[in-house]
């Protein structure tokens, strides 16, 4: 308490000193003990406190509570026992104010009050709040610091711009695409890069300050000059891809393909300063895409043909298979047998019907020589030889022939006609044999009744023709002895006629004889140049119209029916009378070689046109024109011709000229012996 002080001699009371002290605008209080108890304190400190003036006479610590844990109390108290000032300035504290703990800051001095002995005796508390004044020196602070902080990443900033741009320029200089920087808006070249200048063809000296709308001294395209300005202009940026350029070089123009971006660059208010020119050349690749367009495109196309041909494939395959199953039901309703002989391992196969013939199951193949085990024997031989010409190297290929087939499980044979073809490759090598089979039998057995019914014919037609070839030989020897010159002229007439007929009978004779199986050759040896010289002579008395001319050939002997190849030659000689105009010519040679004899009849007549001369020996083949149907015949005196000769292991075949006349031959193997 105040009045418990030794008080110092002073004019003043203590509650008028209080008084003053109260209306000081520094906050004020006195504490007296070592307890630091509130003796005095004015509104001002009351209010740092966030008290009221209930805390007078209070402890300090007790008055105040939140200083518990503060450095205050104890500061107090030092000074209290020491005597000395405490002086601090912006000292935080924390003090509840409006119910709220809140930080303050004050600069405070506590001053001890001594008597004159020096005792402490109160201490005077002085305190401004500097809260305010701190925060905005913080805030002072902070912006110092944050100004200092953005100077130095401001220093920074400018050093790493610095080497931003020289990054950024050599970036520039060295990329890998052209890019160019034409500022303003006479697009002056400010910046060129490598590329750019290796497109231009020109030194960055030559550029630099250029403008590329100076026509004197071009640098781009026309045409992208154009565009350029236009990006200037209206700051709409432009992006080409694979755009063509013809590059003005100094030299020449060259074309190219660029991706383009003209960029136009702007200011800080966006004002347009120039333009951004990046080139990147795809010349190659662009070729390449065009390539592969035009590939693609040609893929297309040729798919699309592919496609066209795959369904007209389709369409035809369905065709084939309409005529496959045609040609089966054909095959079947004909009964025809096919067969295919593999050349490579003489193995024959063929469909169902054939292998029936044969006895074969449906996956069997049949051997040749298998097959020839059940070709009746009588036929083996023709047929082996038949399958040896058409296989034989600059043959015609063709196979036609007719056998008996022993089918397996039938007491009688069948006949059997098969047609095929041989194909060849270049060097004459024969690739594939195929052909048909049908059964004959039928057929066959009609000819053989009817072969059977000429032959009995003829056989009774020939007696009387014998008896009647008597008669006029004897009429004729009486004639010439009363010297009834019209009697024998007229019996001479009817002895041509005779034999004219006994030829005839004699043809269907050998005929009937020949399909039953029944012609004999009867083989001797004799002379050939005899024969035809005495077959001439023959004949010149048979015609009168014609003259014969023989070229002979020397003596030739020959072991064959003597008969049979005299009825050819005869066949050859009364053919170039009959289809030769009177007063022609017939010549007739005979040529020998070491294996052969040829012999050839030789006429100036209508000739033959070549598809009927294939056709010439079949049986009852003849010729249809005005001419020859004028011209009585059977068409069986080239069929027989042939047989004979073939049964000889001869040929026979007839060149000709038609208007010009033929020539007929046959050949007879020499005996080596
Ligand atoms: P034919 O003479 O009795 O009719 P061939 O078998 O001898 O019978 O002859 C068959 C056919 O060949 C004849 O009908 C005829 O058309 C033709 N022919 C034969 N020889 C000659 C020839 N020298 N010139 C022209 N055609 C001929």
């Amino acid at each position: 308490m105040i009045c418990q002080m030794n008080k110092p001699a002073s004019s003043l009371s203590n509650e008028e000193i209080l008084d003053i002290l109260s209306l000081s605008r520094k906050a004020t209080a006195i504490y007296t003990s070592e307890n630091i108890v509130i003796e005095f304190a004015n509104d001002q400190m009351i209010s740092f406190w966030g008290k009221d003036r209930n805390v007078i006479g209070l402890e300090l610590e007790v008055a105040v509570p939140e200083l518990k844990g503060q450095p205050f109390i104890a500061l107090l108290q030092q000074v209290w026992r020491t005597g000395n000032t405490y002086t601090a300035e912006n000292q935080s504290a924390e003090l509840r104010v409006n119910g709220k703990l809140q930080r303050f800051h004050f600069n405070f001095e506590y001053k001890a009050i001594k008597n004159e002995h020096g005792e402490v005796y109160s201490i005077l508390h002085t305190a401004t709040d500097v809260t305010q004044l701190n925060l905005a020196k913080q805030a002072l602070d902070t912006g110092l610091l944050r100004e200092q902080e953005l100077n130095r990443k401001l220093l920074s900033a400018n050093a790493s711009l610095g080497k931003s741009q020289d990054k950024f320029a050599s970036l520039v200089k060295n990329a890998p695409v052209a890019i160019t920087f034409l500022q303003g808006p006479e697009l002056l070249v400010e910046l060129v890069n490598k590329k750019m200048l290796e497109i231009w063809g020109r030194r960055e000296e030559q550029v630099i300050n250029l403008s590329i709308l100076d026509e004197t001294n071009p640098l781009i395209d026309p045409e992208q000059v154009r565009l350029i300005n236009r990006v200037y202009e209206t700051q709409d940026p432009y992006y080409g891809f694979s755009v063509k350029i013809n590059i003005l070089s100094p030299f020449s123009v060259i074309t190219r393909y660029f991706d383009l971006i003209y960029e136009p660059v702007l200011d800080v208010e966006n004002e347009v300063i120039g333009v951004m020119i990046v080139a990147t050349d795809v010349t190659e690749h662009s070729l390449s895409f065009q390539r592969e367009q035009s590939l693609a495109e040609e893929l297309t196309a040729s798919n699309n043909e592919l496609a066209a041909i795959n369904e007209e494939m389709h369409a035809s395959n369905e065709e084939l298979n309409r005529r496959e199953d045609q040609l089966q039901f054909i095959i079947d309703a004909a009964e025809i047998g096919i067969w295919d002989l593999d050349l490579r391992n003489l193995q024959l196969s063929g469909n169902d019907r054939f292998k029936s013939w044969l006895g074969l199951s449906e996956q069997d193949a049949i051997s040749l020589s298998e097959l020839y085990k059940v070709i009746h024997k009588d036929d083996y031989a023709h047929v082996s030889s038949a399958i040896k010409e058409a296989l034989r190297e600059h043959s015609s290929g063709k196979f036609n022939v007719e056998f008996q087939l022993n089918i397996p499980g039938e007491l009688l044979p069948r006949y059997i006609a098969a047609k095929g073809k041989a194909s060849f490759n270049i060097q004459q090598q024969p690739l594939k044999f195929s052909g048909t089979m049908m059964d004959i039998t039928e057929r066959k057995q009609d000819e053989l009744r009817k072969n059977d019914f000429i032959g009995m014919v003829s056989h009774e037609l020939k007696t009387p023709l014998t008896s009647l070839n008597g008669y006029s030989q004897i009429l004729q020897s009486r004639a010439k002895k009363n010297q009834d010159e019209f009697s024998v002229n007229a019996l001479k007439k009817i002895g041509t006629q005779v034999s004219k007929m006994t030829a005839l009978i004699n043809g269907f004779l050998n005929i009937s004889r020949l399909e039953s199986g029944k012609i004999h050759l009867e083989k001797k040896k004799f002379n050939l140049d005899e024969l035809i010289a005495e077959n001439i002579k023959e004949s010149e008395l048979l015609t009168e119209t014609h003259q014969i001319l023989f070229t002979p050939c020397p003596p030739v002997e020959v072991e064959a029916d003597k008969d049979k190849i005299s009825s050819v030659i005869t066949n050859f000689i009364s053919n170039a009378v009959k289809y030769s105009p009177a007063g022609k010519l017939i010549e007739i040679q005979c040529e020998v070689s070491p294996s052969e004899v040829r012999v050839g009849v030789k006429d100036h007549g209508m000739g033959i046109k070549k598809e009927d001369s294939e056709r010439l020996f079949e049986r009852f083949y003849r010729v249809r024109n005005g001419q020859t149907q004028l011209i009585s015949g059977f068409g069986i005196g080239l069929y027989l011709s042939a047989e004979i000769v073939k049964s000889h292991s001869g040929k026979i075949w007839v060149e000709s000229i038609p208007g010009e006349g033929s020539t007929f031959f046959f050949t007879l193997p020499l005996s080596s012996t």
